[in-house]
């Protein structure tokens, strides 16, 4: 349920209608707007009589919210949340920010390298799993903690903000001493305990949609993140598991606008993981910033041909250069710009 306040309520109206949700033995939580006040309650599981609140003083109107997920939804919240990752680097605002980086973090200087090129081409934040969910066990898991320490030294070279995958509770305190912004993979997307712990860590969150899930499960685990006092989600298309194995994943595009309508969250797209196919990673992201995605997340490896997980769809150093530029051409179509310009370019 979500108490709207009148225009120009008082400081003790405000207090009064959040006194009476506590009576009533829920939490509330008060949202200073620009035009005015709203006033959340939180902790219910089913429809709360709103009757009394919505008799007191200052109380213009109250919205029974239709979904399961509350404060991820539109109707909590009719203006875009803009989730602020590092200074200066902002989703869901104009500007649309690149991560790009190697499916894993390899070596000093495979990191070094990728950082430099991300940096090179325009991308604000480096990406780079120090822990990594593999299919199989016996295939490269990440270098784990020297996985973040060379994340902390490209930050240190570079200045790029870094996002990072945190696969587990210990990993998630350990990732959040170097990472800008903490993913949740596709795979740990319902994983609810490793979702309240980020929520309790406070870093902004990429949080992925899993490869089965339906965008209602997506923002249920989004929800779990706000409820535990975390407002900085990011969202992530990257493709689901389907039929047709011309491509590694389908990417549902139509995940984009749908998500806009339904929550006030920012989303970015990765189209490496969503199409699995070098070649088709730049198509791709081109129609999602122009679909309406508040950022872009993409693979890129110095040698693609050597990475040890995702080459196939890791794009060169000179590939996603290129595809900045045509980023900037498309994000200007659709009255948005690509966050950050190339170094030496003003
Ligand atoms: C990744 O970003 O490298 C990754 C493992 O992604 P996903 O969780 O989408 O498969
Ligand atoms: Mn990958």
């Amino acid at each position: 349920m979500l108490v709207v306040m009148a225009h120009g309520a008082t400081k003790k109206e405000i207090d009064g209608v959040c006194e009476a949700i506590k009576a009533m033995g829920y939490t509330p939580l008060p949202m200073p707007g620009a035009q005015r006040t709203t006033v959340g309650l939180v902790g219910n599981d089913r429809r709360v009589d709103g009757s009394l609140v919505a008799e007191l003083p200052g109380v213009a109107q109250i919205i029974h919210v239709s979904n399961q997920y509350k404060q991820v939804s539109r109707e909590w919240r009719p203006d875009p949340t803009i989730v602020t990752i590092a200074p200066g680097v902002t989703f869901g605002g104009e500007d649309v920010p690149v991560i790009a980086g190697p499916c894993s973090v390899e070596s000093e200087a495979q990191i070094l390298e990728s950082a430099r090129a991300v940096r090179a081409a325009g991308g604000v934040a480096l990406r780079g799993g120090a822990f990594k969910p593999r299919s199989s066990p016996y295939s490269f898991q990440g270098l784990g903690r020297k996985g973040l320490e060379l994340l902390a030294l490209a930050k240190r070279e570079t200045g790029l903000a870094i996002v990072t995958e945190a696969m587990d509770d210990e990993g998630a305190h350990l990732c959040a001493e170097v990472a800008d912004c903490l993913q949740i993979g596709a795979r740990n997307m319902q994983n609810y305990s490793l979702l309240k712990t980020v929520g309790r860590i406070k870093k902004p969150v990429l949080l992925k949609r899993g490869m089965a899930a339906t965008i209602e499960d997506l923002l249920l685990s989004a929800e779990y993140v706000l409820s535990e006092g975390n407002p900085n989600v990011i969202l992530c298309e990257r493709g689901l598991r389907s039929f047709d194995t011309t491509s590694r994943n389908l990417f549902d595009l139509t995940a984009i606008p749908v998500v806009k309508g339904l929550s006030h969250l920012p989303i970015v797209a990765d189209p490496s993981h969503g199409t699995g196919r070098r070649d088709k990673v730049t198509p791709m992201a081109r129609a999602a910033v122009a679909a309406g995605a508040d950022g872009i997340i993409v693979e890129m490896h110095p040698h693609p041909e050597r990475a040890l997980s995702d080459g196939a769809q890791s794009l060169t150093p000179d590939q996603f250069s290129e595809l900045m530029r045509q980023l900037r051409r498309v994000a200007e179509a659709v009255d948005r710009s690509i966050a950050g310009s190339p170094v030496g370019v003003a």
